[in-house]
C-alpha cells in the first residue's frame, strides 16, 4: 500500500507548517483537507448560498472544482478556476468551513476526492479526521496539540505579518468557540486515532517539531 501519514490537529496547532515541512523532507504529496473545506466555503459565498441551507451547499460540494498548484512556497489553491489562496486563509473562510464539515452528507462527498491523493511514493495527509476517518490503515499517525493562548499567539503573529490588525483576546474567543464546536459536532468530531502519537507543539520551534515527526518514520 501507498504509505501515508496523517496530522491531525486543533486549528492553529501548527499542522499546515509541520504538513509541508515533513512532506517536502519525505519527498511525499500534501494534502491540505482544510482547504477543501474552505473551498466549498467560499463557493458557497460566490454562490450566495445560505450556511443553513444543507441541501444546496451538499450540491455546491459537487459543483466545485479545486486544484493545488504545488511550488516552492505554499501551494496555490484555484477555486473553481480562480487562485484563491489568500482569501482560503481568512476567518470567514475558516468559519464558513467549520459550519459547512457540521454537514454529514458533505464530508461523505469529500470522502473520495481525498482519498484519491493518496500517490506515490506517499502522502502526508493533513486535517481533522485523517487517521481516523480517511485513512484509518495509515502507517503513521500522528496527532499535534498546542495550548489555546499559544495557538492565538501564532496566529496573531502570522496575521500581523501580513498587516491583518487583530486582537490577541479576539482570536483566542475565536480559537476556543471553533474548537469547541469541531469537539462537540455530532459527525467526526475532533479526537486522536486510537493509534496515534500525540505530540503536544507548545514551546517548541518548527525545527523541533519537524524532527519529531520524522523520528517516528522509518529511515
Ligand atoms: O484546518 P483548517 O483550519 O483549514 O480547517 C478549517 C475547518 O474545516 C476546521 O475548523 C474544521 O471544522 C474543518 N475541517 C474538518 N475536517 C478536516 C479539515 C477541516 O472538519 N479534515
Amino acid at each position: 500500500a501507498i504509505p501515508v501519514l496523517t496530522i491531525d490537529g486543533p486549528s492553529g496547532s501548527g499542522k499546515g507548517t509541520i504538513c509541508r515541512h515533513v512532506a517536502r523532507r519525505l519527498g511525499w504529496h500534501y494534502l491540505d483537507s482544510g482547504a477543501l473545506y474552505r473551498a466549498v466555503g467560499i463557493a458557497a459565498s460566490w454562490n450566495d448560498i445560505d450556511l443553513s441551507d444543507a441541501s444546496a451547499l451538499v450540491r455546491c460540494t459537487f459543483d466545485t472544482t479545486i486544484d493545488f498548484q504545488e511550488g516552492d512556497d505554499e501551494p496555490r489553491v484555484i477555486v473553481n478556476g480562480m487562485d484563491a489562496t489568500d482569501e482560503l486563509r481568512t476567518e470567514t473562510a475558516g468559519a464558513a468551513a467549520s459550519a459547512i464539515a457540521a454537514i454529514p452528507e458533505v464530508r461523505a462527498a469529500l470522502k473520495d476526492a481525498q482519498r484519491a491523493y493518496r500517490r506515490p511514493p506517499g502522502l502526508v495527509a493533513d486535517g481533522r479526521d485523517m487517521g481516523t476517518v480517511i485513512f484509518p490503515d495509515a502507517a503513521h499517525k500522528v496527532f499535534l496539540t498546542a495550548s489555546a493562548e499559544e495557538r492565538a499567539e501564532r496566529r496573531h503573529k502570522q496575521l500581523s505579518e501580513k498587516g491583518v490588525s487583530v486582537t490577541l483576546p479576539g482570536l483566542l474567543r475565536e480559537i476556543l468557540a471553533r474548537d469547541a464546536r469541531d469537539a462537540n459536532r455530532a459527525v467526526a468530531p475532533l479526537r486522536p486515532a486510537d493509534d496515534a502519537v500525540s505530540i503536544d507543539t507548545t514551546g517548541l520551534s518548527i525545527e523541533a517539531v519537524v524532527e519529531r515527526v520524522l523520528a517516528l518514520m522509518p529511515a
